[in-house]
Formats: C-alpha cells, structure tokens, sequence
C-alpha cells in the first residue's frame, strides 16, 4: 500500500490504573492502531495503593512502539501524526527532585486510603467549612493534597528535597509531559485545569493555585515546586517529545482521563452525561460555563478549557467498579477473568437477597465514608458464588443511581439518558441492571475508547485537526446499543431501599 502522508492522525495516550494503552485516531475519530499494557499494582500495606512512575514511564514507550508498529504495517508513515494527546488517572500523586529529575517515591495512586487519619485531622481545622466553595471538593483521601503531606511528613528523602526547595509535585499528566520532554533540562512543568482541579489547591472558579488553600494545607511554596496551569488544548505549552519514533511530534493536549471521557462522549452541551466503569466510577454531567457547588455530596470539576472558555461538570466518584469483579476474580478465584462475571450472574436468576457493599477504600459519591468497608448482607445457607457476583455489579449501579439523583438536586433537571463506557461497560447484563435501577435508557457506543479520544480531541483542536465541534458530530454514532428500563418502579424503588439501608449499616467499620 501506498504511503498515507498527507492524511493526518492523532496519537492518543491513555495512562489509566490498570493499564497504559496508546491509539492513533484518523480524522473521523477512528482508531487505526493501538498497544495496551497493565501497569504493576503495587499494595505495600492494607489500604496503601502504588505505582511505579518509572514504569509508567517505559510503559508510554513501549504502547507508542507497538501501536507505530501496526499503523506502519497499515502502510502509513509516522510523519502522518500531527499531535499526541495525554488522558491520565487522577489525583494519582508523584513527587520528585528539580534537580535530577528522578522522582523520590512511588506514585500515590487515588484510591489509596493511607490518609484517613491526617484527613480527619484536616476536618476539624479551623477554615475547612470553606474548601468546598473554594476548589470544589469535599476534603476525604481521595485528592492529591494528602497524598502530598504524607509524603513530607513521612518520606525522609521528600522532607529533604522540600526543605532545599527541590520538591516537584504533578499528577501523572505532569510527570508524563515532563518526562517525555525529557526531564529537567527543558523543564517542561504543566498540568491541565481538569488535573489541577483534583489536588485541592486550585480554585475551581480562577482555575489558578490559591494562597488561602496553600495556607490551610500548611503548604510553604517556597519551597515546593507546582505545575503551571495551561489550557487542555495548546499547541506547544505542552512541548513535545524528545526520544524514540514519535521524537519531534507535539504534546498538544491533556485531560484527566475522566473529563477526557466527556469530550470523548461528546458531552460538550450543558445537561450532557456520561458515565465511565473503570477501575472506579464516574459520572460527569456538564453544567456549562460556571461552576456548580454540590449541596449533595458531589464534586464540582472542569470538564476542559479548550480556548480560555473553561466549562465544567459535576462529578460523582465511585472508588470501586470494575475493580470488584477483579477482586471476585483474584482474591476469591469465582472467575478466571473478568469478562467471565457475566457467566457466573447469569447462573441465578437474581441476588438471592445479598446486598454487597463493595467499600474497600471507604465509600465516594454521594456518601463520603471514609471509614466504611466492604460488607456483604443477606448471606443465607442458599447463598451461591452468581448470587455475590449479581450483587457485585449491582453495587456500582446502585452507587450510580445515587449519583443521579444528586445531580437532579443540584442541577434541578433530571437526565434524559445516561451515555456509558470503560470495562464494566463490557457486560451486556450489568449494563442492564443499571438500566432498570435508573428507570431510563442506558446509551453504549460501539467504540467504548472514549478516553483516549478525549484526548485525541484536545491534541487535534490545538493543532488544527478540527475546529469546531460541529466537525466531530458523527464521531462514534454508529453501532450504539441501547438498554431500556424493564422493571416497575416500585420495584427498583425496593431495590434501591434496601441498599441505602445496607450502606447505613456499614458505617464507623475501619474507626
Ligand atoms: P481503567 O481505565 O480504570 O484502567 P478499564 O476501563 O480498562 O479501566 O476497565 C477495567 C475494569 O473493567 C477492570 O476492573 C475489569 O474488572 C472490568 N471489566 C473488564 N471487562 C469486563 C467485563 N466483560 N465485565 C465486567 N467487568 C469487566
């Protein structure tokens, strides 16, 4: 085949808990190649949750390598990718030397519950009433900022470097960009607002680092060093690469991989949903141009600053998704993967009255338990291995109905239909009991790469790829299954009773 030059690609990394993967989008948001691989879960103590940030690192090269490899055999030329996209794990935190470059410990992944006791502490001190109107999140272990004062009040080598002023703090989409620039030499140190939005230092409605929040945390910026905060859209505030095949071709978008979820959803209009079953949960509903504070246990974040206009969106997190059918799976072997839950739900005909709390690190959104853990109800001598794998699934379409019925309160208009994605999305049968326990249509696309699109987006306005959003309106319409509701609304009601009742009873276990 003929060299494809003058027809232009996007290339999109997806730096996501469980795995790294790297795709190349064509202009009609198709992906033409793509490499995945998972990323080591490091778990040094119950509830402590790493990553290595160096095999982060190799594991951007070696998806880019084996998606170049593909689209090459397709006959295209490198030279088509006109811009590399960023979609990244939140909150996730790496601290490391300005000097050297070298990070000083582990990445501090989100779900990691190492902070509960500091983040209690943190609740009583004076002022922290007013964080939420501030940065839109309610203070729990889930932002960065904990995640940062563990690692000085605990790491010898972190208190050093931020004693000297040598301390550099990122979230992942900061250490990808810095060191795919190569590190300190060109020094390339930014985040986007949708990142910078889960540390709990920015303003939510400046989108810049706020003084009155630094000083809350004891934070002294003197002596550490913060991302500067750029549009998720740039054609060069991001750099670009420095080594390998792709050396030369810009970064020229970022986005947590959540917010780039929503743009891969085309949620890009006020009232506009999505929800992606990952590891976690979540749920983002576009409100538009200014910030909404929750009185209803959800979290306000930017949905993408394209073009200076940041819109934002109303979040709610759910901690364990997809990552309690793994859990079904590795520690109590019900099933060799996780495509097989599907299989072993469909063995029953229901939950055989078992309610699973899955709250392994607490309970997110609406709830905010830190201190709950998971639980199983109803457990009888009938009890059989389908029944906890349907309460499984049913606890993150619980949790997501909660979520909804938050975001009706806050935003005082209920959602016409739910759009969803990620893994879990994978089973045709949890994405019907989501269905029936949210009485309306439940939306999957045939591409469920909605992520990694996101940020093929961002990278491909910045460098002229599209211009409006009107270009990307056919993007992934084709092949949409649909779920519509089949039980009666009193019986989703009950169903629904019975699990806020079993989320009562898991309170003050972990205390
Ligand atoms: P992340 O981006 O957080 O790494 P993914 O979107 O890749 O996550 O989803 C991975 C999760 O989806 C895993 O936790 C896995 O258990 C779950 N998953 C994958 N396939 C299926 C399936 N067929 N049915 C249910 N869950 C699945």
């Amino acid at each position: 085949t003929a060299l494809t030059e003058d027809v232009s690609f996007i290339g999109s990394i997806d730096q996501g808990t469980t795995s790294t993967r790297f795709l190349i989008f064509n202009k009609d948001g198709e992906p033409v190649a793509s490499h995945q691989i998972d990323i080591n879960q490091i778990y040094p103590e119950p509830g402590w949750h790493e990553h290595d940030p160096v095999e982060i690192i190799e594991s951007i090269n070696t998806c880019i390598d084996g998606a170049l490899k593909t689209f090459e055999q397709q006959g295209h030329s490198v030279k088509a990718i006109k811009a590399v996209g960023i979609a990244n794990q939140r909150e996730t935190t790496v601290v490391w030397d300005q000097k050297t470059g070298e990070s000083l410990y582990n990445a501090i992944v989100w779900t990691d519950t190492r902070t509960q006791t500091l983040v209690r502490k943190l609740k009583d001190r004076l002022g922290a009433d007013k964080l939420l109107d501030l940065c839109g999140l309610p203070l729990s272990t889930y932002p960065s900022v904990g995640k940062l004062l563990w690692l000085i009040d605990n790491e010898p080598k972190v208190a050093e470097a931020y004693e000297q002023g040598r301390l550099a703090f990122g979230t992942i989409d900061s250490w990808v960009v810095y060191k795919l620039n190569g590190g300190p030499k060109k020094n390339v140190f930014v985040t986007d607002p949708t990142n910078a939005s889960r540390t709990m230092f920015m303003n939510i409605h400046t989108l810049q680092y706020d003084p009155r929040l630094l000083d809350f945390f004891r934070l002294n910026m003197s002596k550490l060093s913060l991302p500067k905060i750029v549009r998720s859209s740039h054609p060069t505030a991001f750099g670009s690469l420095v080594t390998g095949i792709l050396s030369g071709v810009p970064i020229a978008g970022c986005l947590g991989d959540q917010s780039a979820a929503l743009v891969g959803q085309k949620g890009f209009t006020p009232g506009r949903a999505k929800n992606t079953y990952g590891t976690g949960c979540f749920l983002l509903y576009n409100v538009g141009g200014k910030p909404v504070i929750s009185t209803n246990g959800l979290l306000t974040t930017v949905a993408y600053d394209f073009d200076g206009n940041p819109q934002y969106a109303l979040e709610g997190s759910i901690a364990v998704a997809g990552s309690s059918v793994k859990f079904l799976q590795t520690n109590f072997g019900f099933i060799e993967s996780s495509a097989q839950i599907s299989a072993l739900a469909a063995t029953v005909p229901d939950n055989g009255g078992c309610t699973f709390v899955t709250a392994f690190s607490g309970l997110f959104a609406p709830y905010w338990i830190d201190d709950a853990r998971g639980t199983i109800f109803g457990i009888t001598a009938f009890t059989q291995k389908g029944h906890i794998a349907r309460a499984t699934l049913e606890a993150t379409c619980f949790q997501t109905k909660a979520i909804l019925d938050s975001m009706q309160k806050d935003s005082g208009h209920a959602l016409a239909e739910l759009a969803v994605d990620g893994g879990m999305t994978n089973s045709d049968l949890c994405m019907q009991m989501q269905a029936d326990l949210i009485g309306m249509p439940v939306e999957r696309p045939k591409m469920v790469e909605t992520t990694a699109l996101g940020a093929a987006i961002a990278a491909g306005f910045a460098v002229g790829l599209w211009e409006s959003f009107e270009q990307l309106k056919e993007v992934n319409t084709a092949g949409v299954t649909t779920f519509t509701p089949k039980i009666t609304t009193e019986e989703k009601d009950k169903r629904f009773g019975r699990w806020q009742k079993a989320v009562d009873m898991c309170r003050g276990w972990a205390q």
